[in-house]
């Protein structure tokens, strides 16, 4: 079977290698789609911390069941699935209270073990979440993408209540964005470029406001008739925002974060302790694939996020294109 692989930083090649054994309590699926991260693009350059080499990229993937394993009920062949690339040992601390996703022992296909770039992949049956077989496998593979949505909304305990800010308008912003509007709360979404906020706009977003040239911090003030903002997500990750965060904040409010930077920021600590504000990390997903097929049959349309296609083995120029040209790009997906 053909594979994407990455022999090592800056080395991304098309190879074969043989497919897959199914073993018992996996299902072998024959991957039809998969989308390109951000994190990809740090395993192909060397700057992921976590991932090891050689390795076959790719965490977001869905496809069709082709074979079970010993013991496995449940996908049959046949099925359409969406794998959830989080994989845990079961036992530790964190998995014991229904935390895999912070597992000590955590495996991600496509960072620390083969992923879903590749023509077949077996997969713990756990892992493959069954959808309907009318939706295409372009609107299946983005169920990795808003898990991450699904999973920072639910740590963050966001309602309809809620008045939320994101932080950053790229594909993740995105996906809270329309996870949040689904769940009933009003969204601002701030960026520093026009074209990113447009399509926030366009999503749903209430106030789109660009934080190069309007001064955030007073627009919320406005916004939320001078108490704050309830629930504040950084999915901007810069590590000199945070503390104009937590003063964005309101008081009760909580601010989540899904960055990897490991660059120290200085924070006032009164301005947690004044507020009571609960500062939240968000990584992965804990099981939300189960939640996230749920929010595209309700109607959240994932596919509004997908600005290119390809076929797999045309991989090098999609990687270029998202390097090339980053504002003209969303999800960019790959067809197997
Ligand atoms: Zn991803
Ligand atoms: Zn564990």
């Amino acid at each position: 079977m053909k594979a994407i692989f990455v022999k090592e930083p800056k080395s991304l090649e098309i190879v074969d290698l043989p497919e897959p054994v199914v073993k018992a309590g996996e299902v072998l699926v024959r991957v039809r789609a998969a989308g390109i991260c951000g994190s990809d693009m740090h395993i192909y350059h060397g700057t992921n911390p976590l991932a090891k080499y050689p390795r076959v990229i790719g965490h977001e993937f869905a496809g069709e069941v082709v074979a079970v394993g010993g013991g496995v009920n449940s996908p049959k062949i046949g099925d359409h699935v969406a794998v959830d690339p989080v994989t845990a040992c079961g036992a530790c601390y964190p998995c014991s209270i229904g935390r895999p996703n912070v597992c000590t022992k955590l495996e991600v296909f496509g960072v620390h073990r083969d992923g879903g770039m590749a023509e077949f992949v077996a997969v713990p049956s756990r892992n493959a979440h069954i959808a309907p077989k009318d939706w295409p496998f372009e609107k299946l593979v983005m169920t990795e993408p808003f898990s991450i949505a699904a999973n920072t909304l639910s740590r963050s305990e966001c309602t309809s209540r809620d008045l939320v800010l994101v932080m950053g308008a790229g594909p993740i912003g995105l996906t809270i964005l329309m996870g949040a509007k689904l769940l009933g709360a009003r969204v601002a979404v701030a960026d520093i470029l026009d074209s990113r906020l447009k399509v926030a706009k366009d999503l749903g977003a209430e106030l789109a406001i660009n934080s190069k040239n309007q001064d955030l911090e007073r627009e919320m003030n406005k916004w939320t008739d001078g108490v704050g903002v309830p629930l504040v997500i950084d999915a901007v990750c810069i590590p000199e925002l945070f503390a104009q965060l937590l003063r964005i904040a309101s008081p009760a409010g909580r601010v989540a974060h899904l960055s990897f930077s490991e660059k120290p920021t200085m924070i006032s600590s009164l301005e947690v302790t004044k507020k009571e504000l609960a500062i939240i990390g968000s990584r992965l997903n804990c099981n939300m694939f189960p939640r996230v097929i749920d929010w595209f049959g309700k109607g959240l349309e994932p596919e509004k996020l997908v600005s290119h296609k390809f076929s797999f083995t045309e991989v090098v120029a999609a990687f270029r294109l998202i390097e090339e040209k980053p504002l003209e790009t969303c999800k960019v997906l790959l067809t197997f």
